[in-house]
């Protein structure tokens, strides 16, 4: 059984009624440095797999690069079951791991 709310006025001013706070939620894809698009082998399997086509390649010296638009990807997960080095992963900040 839930515990009975504290009523007490100090709990109020304390905010411990404001809802808690919840763990960031995955929100887009984040490749990281095994991606092997990085390392010069040709791989585009994270790009095919999107269905929102947030997943785009860059030319560079060495070949092409993905990046990620994040206005676009909706964190739906189907690049990192696609991406044979597993190299990407879902995340609510743009840093790479
Ligand atoms: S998480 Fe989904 S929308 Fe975002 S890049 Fe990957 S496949 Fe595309
Ligand atoms: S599927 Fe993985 S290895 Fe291939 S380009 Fe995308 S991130 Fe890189």
């Amino acid at each position: 059984m839930d515990e009975p709310p504290d009523l007490k006025r100090r709990s109020f001013l304390l905010g411990k009624f404001a809802a808690a706070p919840q763990p960031d939620e995955p929100s887009f894809a984040v490749i990281g440095q095994a991606c092997f698009a990085l390392r010069g082998i040709a791989c585009m399997s994270c790009r095919d797999a999107c269905p929102t086509g947030a997943v785009r390649f860059e030319l560079a010296v060495g070949g092409a690069r993905p990046r990620i638009m994040t206005d676009t990807c909706t964190g739906c997960g189907d690049c990192t079951q696609s991406c044979p080095a597993d190299a990407i992963r879902l995340s609510a900040s743009e840093a790479a791991s």
